[in-house]
């Protein structure tokens, strides 16, 4: 989430394959190019409320459908590249590809997961003989190696920003902190089912009623699975991830980057974290002769080990037990997928209903063959004269970026020459990527949807792992072409903008300069801000975590960014939840630098000539609108209190508002003293 643009299936879903609905919804934006000038509200002042006069037509008339946690621009797009691979998918099925070609396997993928009748008969075979395994654990050694062999490659502390993962603990392999030229074992916390330690800890009536339904779904899902006793075994299983919890670091300390650079070597484990025998743990994740790791929360590390001693053996074995069932639960027979959507869907994030299988069918196709499906997208959704038009916007934009920091009167010429050099050096990938990823070792079968997930998820970790020690490719993509979404890659100083975010109303060829500027210029900022917020400013050109600032430098830079926390916190979508001005400041910082150089370069790319007026709009009131529809969105009271808690992105309402730090946008609006957002001109944070 810190690098994204938005956070789209935090991995509380990913697994899940509920993270987002797809249905027929009425567009934000309408068929005319430029801003949606009919979703404005024209009676709300813009200096009082910014996101409301923008888009307040349109929440007016538009309903969350059953079988969403909210709606809004990017739901919209999501729909369509889903519709899309959707009739990628339905085409290949009919095309009766050879057996091991991608085409092929996208078809039995899709096929498998479709096929309810052969997932109902088969029953709980499929996942039968991992869960005997779990059962003939004898002692703490054979519950270490089993904890090892459940360690997969599915966290991303910088890239997607993916802290959660429901084994004891997960693989992230990148470039290295200090040798970026090279892939480094780096090791998160895990073993929590519930998105965030927040969920077992905090004492809010609403946390404490997920609790109770927390409970009482692990204790239904065993008692499915012909557990004896399953309320005992629950509540054994839901205190140790209690306990977990209370030994995890929060979000906002997890996303430091330089707490995060701690290197243990192997032999250092079990001194450093005694309680699991880390030999066997190693060797069950195939790590045995890999010498060293980079340890993310090292005390979350000591005290998960520790419980491993103390907790007695039969509850880790329920715990795995559980933990499985969970993580295929969608794939089971349908009394488990729906007791699982009860909690992720209805108790987490209020949605009643379940999106349709076709469109779940379509994520687990996107999930574990992205790219074998990416290749087809972007070879029939992106031509090259919009790869050509979108290359051309981030030029101007990184040239606005780079005359901005020429212009920071604060701050020193060494400190300015390396974010020159950082900026100079940014890879930027435009729609997908140079290569695709090779899937010929991955086995899929017609009818085997449980086999096939379980093969993609270790065939993921084993690309991950056989490339330790190796050259990084500091080109690869970390999104898909018909992901709606953007990153930054800190350690590779790199951005991908990927095909599916490439289209109206964020980018359209007809649409004034303006409007384009102010939607994807104003994400295209964002990314290239990401390299200088609080994380991004740790990385050098070169990518590695080196403090290349001078000391006043640095503290000109934290004191404007307290400022911008304060700015956030003081934001409450509810009486008694706040925006975490921390958790959300990176994004924040990608905000408002990342309109103030989209803005620059828009009025560059008029080249000295006023703008043309639309639907009675200046041009620079066009690109703040544009930039506030990109927000757009209504979510679910249950969402967004878990955005709030556990996002590092604030809700768009908020986003929107961000235009009160830029001077443009009150002349732009003519927004006086006494009006909600004003901020005199001292008030306003600018930091790059
Ligand atoms: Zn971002």
């Amino acid at each position: 989430m810190r690098h994204t643009l938005r956070t789209v299936a935090a991995a509380f879903f990913a697994a899940a394959i509920f993270s987002f609905a797809a249905v027929a919804q009425e567009a934000p934006a309408a068929a005319s190019h430029g801003i949606a000038v009919e979703n404005l509200d024209r009676s709300v002042p813009p200096g009082d409320d910014f996101y409301r006069f923008a888009n307040g037509e349109w929440l007016k008339r538009t309903e969350i459908p059953a079988d969403r946690g909210s709606v809004g621009v990017f739901r919209q797009l999501t729909d369509k590249s889903d519709k899309r691979v959707s009739g990628i998918i339905e085409e290949v099925s009919k095309s009766n590809a050879p057996a091991g070609s991608n085409t092929r396997k996208i078809a039995d993928l899709y096929n498998s997961f479709m096929n309810e009748e052969a997932i109902e008969a088969k029953g709980l075979t499929p996942i039968q003989p991992h869960l005997k395994r779990i059962a003939a654990i004898k002692d703490k050694r054979e519950l270490a190696r089993a904890l090892g062999e459940s360690l997969r490659a599915d966290v991303d502390p910088l890239n997607n920003t993916n802290f959660h993962t429901q084994n004891l603990f997960g693989l992230w392999v990148a470039p290295g902190f200090t040798d970026s030229e090279h892939y480094n074992a780096y090791l998160l916390q895990g073993g929590l089912v519930l998105p965030d330690r927040d969920f077992y800890l905090a004492d809010s009536p609403r946390m404490q009623d997920i609790r109770a339904k927390y409970l009482s779904h692990v204790a239904a899902m065993l008692k499915l699975a012909g557990f004896s006793d399953p309320d005992a075994r629950a509540k054994r299983i839901v205190d140790l991830e209690r306990a977990i919890a209370e030994k995890h670091v929060s979000l906002e300390d997890s996303q430091d980057a330089v707490k995060a650079n701690n290197t243990w070597k192997q032999a250092d484990f079990t001194a450093k974290a005694p309680g699991l025998d880390w030999k066997e743990f190693f060797a069950g994740a195939g790590l045995s002769k890999q010498a060293q790791f980079t340890v993310w929360q090292p005390s979350a590390f000591t005290g998960e080990a520790a419980l491993v001693a103390s907790v007695p053996l039969e509850t880790w074995k329920d715990w795995l037990a559980f933990h499985l069932l969970e993580e295929y639960a969608a794939v089971l027979p349908k009394a488990f997928a729906d007791e699982r959507f009860a909690l992720v869907g209805k108790t987490l994030s209020g949605i009643p209903q379940q999106r349709p299988r076709w469109q779940r069918g379509v994520n687990v196709v996107n999930n574990e063959l992205g790219d074998a499906v990416g290749q087809i997208y972007a070879q029939r959704y992106f031509p090259p004269e919009a790869k050509a038009e979108a290359q051309k916007m981030v030029a101007n934009i990184i040239e606005a970026f780079g005359k901005r920091i020429d212009a920071l009167d604060w701050m020193q010429p060494s400190t300015k020459a390396e974010a020159k050099a950082k900026v100079a050096t940014l890879y930027v990938g435009i729609g997908y990527p140079e290569k695709w990823r090779d899937y010929s070792a991955l086995e899929i079968k017609a009818d085997d949807i449980f086999g096939n997930l379980w093969r993609a998820s270790l065939f993921e970790y084993h690309r991950n792992v056989n490339r330790l020690g190796k050259v990084a490719d500091k080109h690869e993509w970390s999104m898909t072409p018909q992901t709606v979404n953007a990153v930054n890659l800190p350690l590779q100083n790199a951005l991908n903008f990927p095909a599916a975010i490439l289209e109206p109303p964020f980018f359209d060829a007809k649409a004034p300069a303006a409007a384009n500027y102010g939607a994807i210029g104003s994400v295209i900022g964002h990314e290239i801000s990401h390299s200088f917020d609080t994380l991004g400013a740790a990385f050098d050109s070169k990518g590695r975590l080196r403090n290349w600032w001078t000391e006043a430098d640095l503290k000109t830079f934290n004191t404007a960014a307290q400022r911008l926390v304060e700015q956030y916190n003081a934001y409450k979508p509810f009486a008694d939840l706040a925006i975490n001005g921390q958790l959300t400041l990176a994004e924040n910082i990608a905000d408002v630098a990342g309109i103030a150089a989209a803005y620059d370069g828009y009025r560059a790319s008029l080249g000295g000539k006023e703008a043309p007026v639309q639907g009675g709009f200046t041009g620079d009131q066009q690109f703040f609108i544009a930039y506030a529809q990109n927000w757009a969105n209504k979510p679910r009271e249950a969402t967004l209190r878990q955005q709030v808690m556990t996002d590092g992105h604030s809700p768009g309402q908020y986003r929107a508002l961000t235009v009160r730090n830029i001077d443009a946008w009150y002349s732009a609006f003519d927004v006086k003293p006494g009006a909600q957002l004003y901020l005199s001109p001292e008030e306003r944070v600018r930091i790059w």
